[in-house]
């Protein structure tokens, strides 16, 4: 079987004519030489039928950015390079940031900005996301904007209202021509590495809210051509029917996205 980069372009899902996007956030996990061994594996266990209306992201630490790009580029790797997180400043004095335009130069694609680790644990606001957002795309690649409620936040009934505020500054700062192209990924936080993921009917329901909010905001144009990816506790026995949600385009994926036999899985029974 040919495994040139040229026969895993992903097509449009026919139905939605978006194309999927699975992402594998690895966080604070695997040094360079790991990575290298887990994107091989990887590559060897992924079939083209695999990659047919999906896009796979993989998103290690810093540290492993070149050594992947290396490894993309050497064995004709079909997977898209993604980043966690960017400073929102281009250039200058700020000690151990790494700017969009160096993650550009390294052939990443894909950036993740407002994870909820980073606005819980790092204080990142909903307006420094914003502007971290839009470092990433006058860079050149796709943010990866997270947004997503806390347990006390859905059980006060405050969720639609929380996704909005999250929401609003990127709406609002972000190149309207460019905005179809974002990607939002809805990540409860009470469902990251809990065990157990959302349940579908909650997610649809969630996903369709948020698409509802975006054309409110910015027109139905926009908001029918935006991915939604859902994440937290994704594994490969849910991503089949999480998948199968009408407003949910991907998933981005935490710990089943560090071990190259799960999340081969996954993406295959997604
Ligand atoms: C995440 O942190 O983005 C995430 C979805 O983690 P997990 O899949 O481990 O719940």
């Amino acid at each position: 079987m040919s495994r040139k980069y040229e026969d895993f372009v992903a097509s449009p899902d026919p139905i939605t004519h978006r194309v999927r996007l699975i992402s594998g956030n690895w966080k604070m996990n695997l040094n360079h030489l790991e990575a290298i061994a887990l994107v091989q594996k990887l590559h060897h266990l992924m079939r083209p039928e695999d990659f047919r209306y999906a896009e796979i992201s993989l998103h290690p630490p810093f540290t492993a950015l070149r050594s992947l790009q290396l490894s993309f580029e050497a064995d004709r790797m079909p997977f898209t390079l993604g980043a966690q997180d960017v400073s929102d400043e281009p250039s200058g004095a700020y000690t151990g940031e790494i700017s969009a335009s160096m993650l550009a130069k390294l052939g990443v694609g894909y950036v993740i900005v407002g994870h909820s680790e980073r606005r819980r644990l790092f204080g990142e606001t909903s307006e420094l996301v914003a502007r971290k957002a839009l470092a990433v795309h006058q860079a050149g690649m796709r943010p990866i904007v997270c947004i997503g409620e806390s347990a006390k936040e859905r059980s006060d009934g405050d969720t639609e209202a929380v996704l909005a505020a999250q929401l609003t500054p990127v709406l609002e700062s972000y190149p309207i021509d460019a905005l179809g192209a974002l990607v939002l990924a809805y990540e409860p936080i009470w469902a990251i590495g809990a065990g157990e993921a959302a349940a579908p009917e909650v997610v649809g329901e969630i996903a369709r809210a948020i698409r509802a909010l975006v054309e409110a905001r910015v027109g139905s144009e926009i908001a029918t051509s935006m991915r939604i990816q859902y994440g937290g506790s994704v594994t490969a026995g849910n991503s089949q029917a999480l998948m199968t949600i009408e407003d949910i385009d991907g998933l981005l994926v935490g710990g089943a996205s560090l071990d190259a036999d799960s999340f081969a899985l996954l993406v295959k029974s997604a």
